[in-house]
């Protein structure tokens, strides 16, 4: 029998889910390439670890920048290396639904649906992902009721308004975790006079990151290693929740203005809706400590937090996949 496969092609991570075993895949969406060759050497975890720390003849590609194909062969490689590695020994081609950012323009929804094409599907289907973040968190778009959902990924975030199992309205924004871990860098370097990498800032967003400053004193503490910008050597000093939530102001201001650009472009009955029923929360950045609370201050209504942010667009293709004759309407051949 044909497979049946959900991709959610990230900015930061490729998830993969099997209709029939549900999730398979979890991986950061990088590739490590030989410049000489040309070749790929390593995909995913294995050449992220390599980001930052490669010789000159290596280097590591991200290829789909703010949630669209920006490398087309690289992504093409990427997803042709899993589905050989996930499909192997099955004799049909799969069937694939593939996420895309809302309102992509006409060439990016044909990459994507080339890519899959040409990694080895039978038949595609490209699907708006605040759609499939809406139906991974349960939520039920299928009443006249508008439903308002958040997905902040890596690169973007998306604000969407759905009813009636469509996307109303959609904004996106190209702010998201990646500019948080930039911030943290920045503020790093200018204020401590210390140069960390992109996978250090990750780690100190993840551990002790917050969207709003503690009510009293620094907060969590944690220690981290970069070089003295002063006399250039290796240097581990002690960073706060607050010097932090200091660097991630920006950012967190930009998603927030988002959402209450959406909100003020949202037809009144609507946002009568949303005022009942609140906004949903997901993606990888929404994680990030405080930002539900700092959004719910911001706009007065009520925010939640998806179950399991990380995988909510990628169970989101599962649900389509599940009810494929109902959903045929809104997928794209
Ligand atoms: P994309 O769909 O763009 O690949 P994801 O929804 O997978 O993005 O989210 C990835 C982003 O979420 C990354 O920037 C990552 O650093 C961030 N992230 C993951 N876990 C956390 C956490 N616990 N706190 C803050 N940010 C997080
Ligand atoms: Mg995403």
């Amino acid at each position: 029998m044909a497979k049946d496969i959900g991709i959610d092609l990230g900015t930061t991570k490729i998830v993969i889910y099997d209709r029939s075993k549900g999730m398979i895949l979890d991986d950061p969406c990088v590739i490590a390439k030989d410049t000489e060759s040309g070749k790929a050497i390593k995909y995913g975890a294995e050449a992220y670890e390599m980001m930052g720390r490669t010789p000159r003849q290596i280097v590591t590609i991200r290829p789909v920048r703010s949630g669209v194909i920006n490398r087309y062969t690289e992504t093409l490689k990427m997803v042709q290396y899993y589905l050989r590695r996930l499909c192997a020994g099955a004799v049909m081609k799969p069937r694939i639904i593939v996420g895309v950012p809302y309102g992509v323009t006409e060439v990016e929804r044909q990459a994507a649906f080339d890519a899959m094409i040409a990694a080895g599907a039978k038949r595609v289907y490209v699907v708006e992902e605040p759609l499939l973040a809406a139906l991974g968190c349960d939520l039920d778009i299928s009443q006249p009721r508008g439903r308002m959902v958040i997905d902040i990924g890596g690169g973007t975030t998306e604000v969407a308004v759905l009813s009636l199992g469509g996307i109303v309205y959609s904004r996106s924004v190209r702010v998201g975790g990646d500019k948080m871990d930039s911030a943290i860098i920045s503020y790093i370097r200018r204020n401590l006079n210390l140069l960390v990498g992109e996978g250090s800032a990750e780690r100190i967003k993840k551990e002790i990151g917050s969207a709003c400053v503690p009510a009293k004193g620094d907060g969590k503490t944690m220690e981290i290693k970069g070089r003295d910008l002063v006399n250039g050597v290796p240097k581990e000093i002690v960073i706060t929740e607050r010097q932090i939530a200091e660097s991630l102001a920006e950012p967190v201001m930009a998603i927030v203005e988002a959402v209450k650009i959406a909100l003020e472009n949202t037809a009144p009955e609507l946002a009568a809706d949303i005022v009942d029923k609140g906004i949903m929360m997901t993606g990888g950045g929404s994680i990030l400590a405080n930002l539900d609370t700092v959004i719910r201050n911001a706009t007065g209504l009520p925010v939640s937090l998806a179950e399991d942010p990380l995988t909510c667009v990628v169970r989101g293709t599962g649900k389509a996949l599940d009810n494929f004759e109902e959903f045929r309407g809104v997928l794209y051949e």
